[in-house]
């Protein structure tokens, strides 16, 4: 049996109060792949990965993670709704960063680490501590470990942000516009972070404008517009070739 999609959306819609916002989400993203997002500001790309990550909940369409329908369990033939605890248990798979890091500010870079693994996982102290170091060293923060976030620049919180994700070993990463808050000469540190895990084979969705990255180390790139994708496939593609007008005029802004 071949694995199932680590994502399948099929016409998605996701409405707030009268405003539909996403309007029919079709997207594929097979486990290893990294797909980003494009799209101009107000097309739904984060309420979309909101939508995959628990944290909104769709009004139309299925959205499955990993084989798993959101938001309900299957016993035989039914659907029943998840529990709060099962919502909490299928989010601990899915590491999510933000543009803000919302690091625990008053927790060193060790501490933010092994605080979820310590609490949720109920791994031991220093078990989790062995493996902070070694997710610290993955971002090239092992020498930060005992800063705390304000004595450490932008692009350093992020790497420690993706560590603290990482700590939950998910089966799934989120990244929404994860260098846009950066200054400029710290947006390459974080991007080669996150090359390295694709290159380690991690499943990823990232919501970026850098277009450096998605032609470089993404799988498929997906154009959002209205809350549609209205274009998907692989970057050369996408960014090489754009079919549709909308995602032409996009490109020709951001390029
Ligand atoms: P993007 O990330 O592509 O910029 P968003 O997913 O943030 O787009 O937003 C899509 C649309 O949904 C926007 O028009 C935004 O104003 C609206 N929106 C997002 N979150 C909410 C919310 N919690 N309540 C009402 N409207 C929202
Ligand atoms: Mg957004």
């Amino acid at each position: 049996m071949t694995h199932p999609p680590m994502v399948r959306a099929e016409a998605v819609t996701k409405r707030y109060g009268p405003i539909e916002v996403l309007t029919g989400i079709d997207l594929v993203v097979a486990p290893g792949e990294v797909a980003c997002l494009l799209g101009p500001s107000g097309s739904g790309k984060s309420t979309f990965l909101r939508c995959i990550n628990h944290l909104e909940r769709i009004d139309g369409g299925q959205l499955w993670v990993d084989g798993e329908l959101v938001g309900y369990r299957r016993s035989g033939d039914r659907l029943h709704e998840l529990k709060a605890r099962e919502v909490a248990r299928r989010r601990r798979d899915i590491g999510m960063v933000f543009q803000r890091f919302n690091l625990f500010p008053h927790l060193t870079a060790l501490g933010n680490v092994i605080e979820a693994p310590i609490r949720v996982l109920g791994t031991a102290r220093e078990a989790a501590r062995v493996e902070a170091l070694r997710l610290l060293e993955r971002v090239g923060l092992a020498e930060k470990a005992n800063a705390y976030p304000g004595q450490l620049s932008g692009g350093q919180q992020q790497r420690v942000a993706i560590a603290r994700a990482l700590a939950m070993h998910p089966k799934l990463m989120l990244f929404d516009e994860p260098t846009s808050a950066l200054d400029p000469e710290l947006v390459g540190d974080v991007l080669d972070v996150m090359k390295g895990l694709a290159t380690d084979g991690m499943t990823m969705i990232v919501v970026t404008h850098e277009m450096g990255f998605a032609r470089e180390v993404a799988d498929s790139v997906a154009f959002l517009d209205g809350g549609v994708v209205v274009e998907a496939g692989p970057p050369a593609e996408v960014l090489g070739n754009p079919r549709h007008d909308r995602t032409r005029a996009f490109l020709d802004k951001v390029l």
